[in-house]
């Protein structure tokens, strides 16, 4: 039976159908309880995610169908959280293809420890007889093996390809012809041998696109509001928040509290315009890797060049289809992002980016291991945070998040390491300490930030953290004491926030 749903056709197999009902139905009937508080706008993106894990499953034969594990859609209608369960975590599938079977089963077992479902297949052939009944996201392909040609190899990976799966491919050696043909075969990257396991974590995640650990910030000036309400709506749903300002000086006014991560301004406004704004702009040191994108009407190529010059970094003609729109915005989002992530700390909070912190949560537990020393870490979230930003603004949150990074780089011994590990969660690795000794400074740091006044627009409010913390040197993998100080902050949080918990007093 086919069903056309937001547009796009899905077949769902009659022995699913009762269970595809009853899911649409509650989750209709959940949108209609959740739309008194919130606008369609903000439950679109669930919704989308829902259809789209729909369209994915329906087209795997046998249909897999549905999301697993059953889970129904709750949108939680206390107006904190839109939160959709199914939503939160699927955990991706990945198929390890390695002649080398030693080698193979390693780097199998590792992806295992950052919680992926991973299979180890020795050939394409087993992997072939298993592929008919296995739902896979990724397969990591080696290219060079023993019994079959590298082409036949890249033809199979084009298969994949075709059927919407993944395929990252490495080997020892990796010269242009090899390159250009696994480009043509549509391998999505490469890694070449030996590399770290991290290395290949970060490939895999930015291949699967479950890199971004938080919304994009975009500043949008137009003086036409229609334009920003159109394009609002479509970026939101491409996890973008948008600041949409009608002139250049209402931006200049908020400038400090936003930490935009692109702008995008329209070329033709009526007291300054668009290229006036992006030379002022340019001028501001720290906005060298935002991106500024001009959004005009004119087609002229002088208005494009001029633009361009004066430092723009992309010029688009508001005749553009909007899904093409949409792609160059996020195309220049993730390049800026992935050099800003390389050469410098967070913006907004100045401690390390989700990326370098894990490497050196790694470094240290590699650390740990070899001089047998003591290693803590610490997972930190701030306590109701979504109220803070309801109640007093983005902007006021993102003023706290700075203020945390900054106290938390103060107090802290110069030693330890500290990341955003994710938008209002950071990580911190407490080089040289146990847990218990590392309990007591947190705890002082999380007295002095509850007293913390924060001061927005003329109104104070005050804010309290939780946390908890594992032992990385007594963890059999930095996943696991991840996992474990996981475990220890979600107890603080059901112990009543502001908190810190030891894993070890929960097990
Ligand atoms: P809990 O005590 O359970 O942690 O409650 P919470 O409200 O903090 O929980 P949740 O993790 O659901 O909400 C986190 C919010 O943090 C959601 C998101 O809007 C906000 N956030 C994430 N990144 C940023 C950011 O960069 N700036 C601001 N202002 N808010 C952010
Ligand atoms: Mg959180
Ligand atoms: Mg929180």
């Amino acid at each position: 039976m086919f069903y056309i749903v937001r547009g796009v056709a899905i077949n769902i197999p009659n022995e699913f159908e009762a269970k595809f009902k009853t899911q649409l139905k509650v989750l209709v009937r959940q949108w209609a309880d959740a739309r008194k508080q919130k606008s369609f706008r903000q439950i679109a993106p669930d919704i989308d995610s829902l259809m789209s894990d729909l369209t994915v499953n329906a087209q795997k034969t046998p249909n897999p169908m549905l999301i697993e594990d059953d889970q129904t859609f709750i949108f939680e209608s206390n107006g904190q959280s839109t939160s959709v369960a199914a939503k939160k975590k699927r955990r991706r599938s990945i198929a390890v293809v390695d002649s080398d079977k030693p080698s193979g089963l390693v780097i199998t077992a590792l992806i295992a420890e950052f919680n992926f479902n991973v299979e180890y297949f020795n050939n394409i052939t087993e992997l072939n007889e298993r592929q008919s009944t296995h739902r896979l996201d990724l397969v990591l392909l080696d290219v060079l093996m023993p019994e079959v040609s590298t082409k036949h190899v890249f033809e199979f990976a084009a298969t994949l390809n075709r059927s919407g799966i993944k395929v990252i491919s490495y080997s020892g050696l990796f010269d242009f012809e090899t390159r250009l043909a696994a480009v043509r075969a549509g391998i999505s990257d490469f890694i070449v041998k030996p590399t770290s396991i991290l290395g290949i974590i970060e490939k895999i995640k930015r291949v699967l696109n479950l890199q971004q650990t938080r919304d994009y910030k975009i500043v949008f000036i137009d003086d036409q509001k229609s334009m920003g309400e159109f394009y609002q709506t479509l970026l939101e749903d491409a996890r973008c928040e948008v600041h949409f300002m009608d002139s250049v000086q209402a931006m200049f006014n908020g400038l400090d509290d936003i930490h935009p991560d692109l702008f995008i301004f329209d070329m033709n406004m009526p007291q300054v315009d668009g290229l006036e704004a992006t030379k002022m702009i340019r001028q501001q040191k720290q906005f060298d890797f935002t991106p500024i994108i001009i959004l005009t009407a004119d087609e002229q190529i002088e208005t494009k060049l001029s633009a361009l010059q004066g430092g723009a970094d992309d010029v688009i003609v508001k005749s553009t289809p909007p899904a093409l729109v949409i792609q160059l915005l996020l195309t220049h989002l993730k390049r800026s992002l992935s050099v800003r992530e390389s050469v410098s700390k967070d913006s907004l909070t100045g401690v390390l980016t989700h990326g370098q912190i894990m490497e050196a949560a790694m470094t240290n537990f590699r650390l740990s291991k070899r001089h047998k020393s003591q290693c803590a870490i610490a997972m930190l979230d701030i306590d109701r945070f979504k109220a803070v930003n309801d109640a007093f603004g983005h902007a006021a949150g993102d003023k706290v998040l700075s203020g945390l990074g900054q106290l938390l780089s103060r107090s802290l011994r110069s030693t330890d390491r500290i990341g955003r590990y994710s938008g209002e969660e950071f990580m911190i690795v407490l080089v040289g300490s146990t847990p218990k000794e590392s309990i007591q400074r947190l705890n002082s740091i999380k007295d002095e930030f509850a007293a913390s006044d924060f001061e927005f627009r003329g109104k104070v409010f005050r804010c309290t953290f939780s946390a908890g913390l594992a032992d990385l040197a007594q963890s059999q993998s930095l996943p696991q004491a991840v996992n474990q100080s996981d475990q220890a902050l979600y107890a603080s949080k059901e112990g009543g926030r502001n908190k810190i918990t030891i894993f070890d007093s929960i097990s």
